[in-house]
């Protein structure tokens, strides 16, 4: 078999979370009741006139901006036509030959290894409608509330080589958006998916090979599969002499399986015409600027600054930033205990894990970052002991408690009084001859087991470093 390498080029679409629809006044909230969000407009009806929301103008030009594309003084919308049941006007308002932004790049760290992906152009459009089976009359029903919500579409030049670097270019792009508060990127309720397009050539070959496009995926997880599962149907096809056809294909995440949908020779003609009802964007430089001007500061810029105002390591600076509520709460939290690395270490390690497993974010779950700092404070100035802090803070996690409170209530207080300390350790030694014996032949594991029970018979409360200390001198005598 030959050696291919993985062309993947991606078309990101984000809702923007602007208050209302792109063309009326209508909310462009998710969820409520089916078609309480609708007006003639955006359900299409014969005679009535839209009016370009501002917001989704300016939340673009802000991605724009971010993603450091050139931002177009003159851009127009145009119609793209097609019949759908869930299109009423039977075209989307969309951009085609003059975007709001172009030849852009987003960077991101693929392994050890910097990695620069241009963003060929990113323009507005509007969302349609959702059709809903019934599985029980069999009847399939429309919603027109997502019809015209704001949209961007991102399109990215064909430059990831693998999924690796299509997850994390998604990654990115979705943490950028987030920073600039103008999508909520919830993946589950559609505000954030992504076509992936592929092809795979022979390692050496200057030419790309024939992609196709894998539409809507809704998961980190599923972009994932879906690109593994081309990359190999791909590879299967080419090396049983067949050949790739140019198509467009679904993939189905319960079945863990791709197919093709529809191939190029039925490609919609889309039939795109400048919009007659909307007058061409012009925008000022006076308008770019202030917009420039209330940029957030971006992620990659927070990692650095990350690094050398709290000297984290860079792998702790980029988990950190990647979120903008994780670095507001890290900030917070850090302000309070002034111990940047515990934080990290918190936020990274037990914290993750209990987040992940309950299914919330940092600012959902009970602990403040205010009391996640205290908990830090009481380990520094040795209150307790940092195993004591694991248990204190499943108590936090759970109850939403404060970490001083816990330590009186439950007595933790660490023992550091070498006279109690001591006791212990000779009691523990008296009981224990063989690890005794154990340790003089040599055998340094009998160490751990004897600390294990001191600490146990201290309910975990004694100070690690005066136990080591004191079994030693008691051990050495
Ligand atoms: P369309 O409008 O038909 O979707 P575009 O030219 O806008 O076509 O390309 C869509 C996406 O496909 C872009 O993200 C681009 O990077 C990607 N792409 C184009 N050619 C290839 C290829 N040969 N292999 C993989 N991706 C490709
Ligand atoms: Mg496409
Ligand atoms: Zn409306």
């Amino acid at each position: 078999m030959k050696n291919y390498e993985v062309v993947i080029g991606l078309e990101v679409h984000a809702e923007l979370s602007t208050k209302t629809k792109m063309y009326c006044g209508c909310s462009a909230a998710f969820g409520s009741d089916p078609n309480t969000h609708c007006c003639p407009i955006c359900t299409g009806m014969p005679g009535v006139l839209p009016v370009l929301n501002g917001k989704a103008v300016e939340y673009a030009v802000k991605a724009g901006l971010a993603t450091n594309c050139e931002i177009a003084r003159f851009s127009k919308q145009d119609r793209k036509n097609y019949f759908y049941p869930d299109l009423p006007k039977a075209y989307q308002t969309s951009q085609y030959d003059l975007p709001l932004c172009k030849n852009g790049y987003i960077e991101f760290k693929v392994g050890d290894t910097q990695k620069r992906v241009g963003i060929t152009r990113i323009h507005i459009e509007e969302d349609a409608g959702k059709l809903i089976h019934d599985a029980y009359t069999g009847d399939t029903l429309v919603d027109m509330n997502r019809c015209a919500v704001p949209l961007i579409e991102i399109v990215s030049e064909p430059d990831m080589r693998s999924a690796e670097e299509a997850i994390n270019y998604m990654q990115t792009l979705k943490s950028i958006l987030e920073y600039l508060e103008i999508s909520d990127c919830k993946m589950q309720e559609g505000s954030l998916r992504c076509d992936v397009n592929l092809s795979i050539r022979p390692i050496g070959q200057k030419e790309f090979g024939t992609r196709t496009e894998t539409k809507n995926l809704n998961s980190f997880k599923s972009i994932q599969r879906a690109i593994e599962f081309e990359i190999q149907r791909q590879i299967d096809e080419i090396e049983a002499g067949r050949q790739i056809f140019q198509e467009t294909r679904r993939w189905d995440d319960d079945k863990g399986y791709g197919y093709a949908m529809r191939s190029k020779e039925d490609a919609h003609d889309y039939r795109y015409f400048p919009e007659p009802d909307l007058a061409p964007i012009v925008l000022s430089d006076e308008y770019i600027n202030e917009i420039k001007k209330e940029l957030p500061e971006m992620p990659h810029i927070k990692k650095q600054r990350y690094m050398s105002e709290f000297n984290l390591p860079e792998y702790d600076s980029e988990q950190i930033t990647s979120s903008k509520e994780v670095a507001g709460y890290f900030e917070k939290a850090v302000s309070i205990c002034n111990n940047p690395k515990a934080v990290a270490n918190w936020i990274m390690g037990d914290f993750a894990k209990m987040l992940n497993e309950s299914d919330i974010t940092v600012n959902e779950s009970k602990i403040l970052p205010e009391n996640l700092a205290k908990l830090i404070m009481l380990t520094d100035n040795q209150t307790i002991s940092s195993a004591i802090a694991k248990k204190v803070f499943i108590d936090m996690f759970e109850t939403g408690k404060n970490a001083q409170d816990i330590v009186n209530e439950k007595g933790l207080v660490q023992i550091t009084d070498e006279g109690a300390i001591k006791q212990i350790v000779e009691r523990i030694v008296s009981e224990n001859a063989q690890s005794v014996a154990d340790y003089k032949a040599g055998k340094d594991k009998a160490i751990g087991f004897l600390v294990g029970q001191i600490m146990k018979e201290s309910k975990g409360k004694a100070n690690p470093q005066v136990v080591n200390k004191l079994l030693l001198e008691v051990l050495n005598k």
